[in-house]
């Protein structure tokens, strides 16, 4: 795969199957801490542009992410989904299948990326078109975002489709 040249202000249309919310939505409201997981997908060019289609999500149980947490606490549920990716791509015989980002939950609190997000996505997640999407089960709320250089908080809010 070669590399390829992203403009930084591109705004990142993302798409993903109602299912795979439906799927976030239901983890989410059953768990009262944090949890994450990776969203799993493919990506697509066109006019020098990149779309983000959203395929499938892993989730593995106690994955935790808390303001609290530092990235060295994350690394090792990192490693765990790295592991549950290589399998998944092996198992779908896709090697197109990329880890397109992740996601996790702000029970009570809203959409936003907090500091520890924020180093999250930096860290584990740097590729231009890796995106985090936020869920707030208790308001019924969800959100995509990406890094952002430009804005002061450090990201954007990214706009998003639903395939039904
Ligand atoms: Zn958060």
């Amino acid at each position: 795969m070669t590399s390829m040249e992203i403009k930084e202000d591109f705004v990142f249309p993302v798409y993903i199957y109602r299912d795979t919310i439906q799927k976030i939505n239901i983890l989410t409201k059953n768990f009262e801490n944090e949890i994450f997981g990776y969203l799993i997908g493919n990506i697509l060019e066109w006019n020098e542009n990149i779309y983000v289609i959203i395929e499938e999500i892993l989730f593995i149980l106690g994955a935790v992410h808390s303001d609290k947490f530092s990235t060295s606490q994350i690394e090792g549920t990192a490693g765990k989904y790295e592991k549950r990716f290589q399998r998944l791509k092996k198992k779908r015989e896709n090697d197109n299948l990329r880890i397109v980002g992740w996601w996790h939950s702000h029970p009570g609190f809203g959409c936003f990326l907090s500091t520890t997000d924020l180093k999250t996505q930096k860290y584990f997640f740097p590729e231009s078109y890796q995106v985090t999407l936020v869920v707030d089960p208790h308001k019924d709320e969800l959100d995509f975002f990406t890094l952002d250089k430009n804005s002061v908080k450090g990201y954007k809010s990214i706009s998003y489709a639903i395939l039904t």
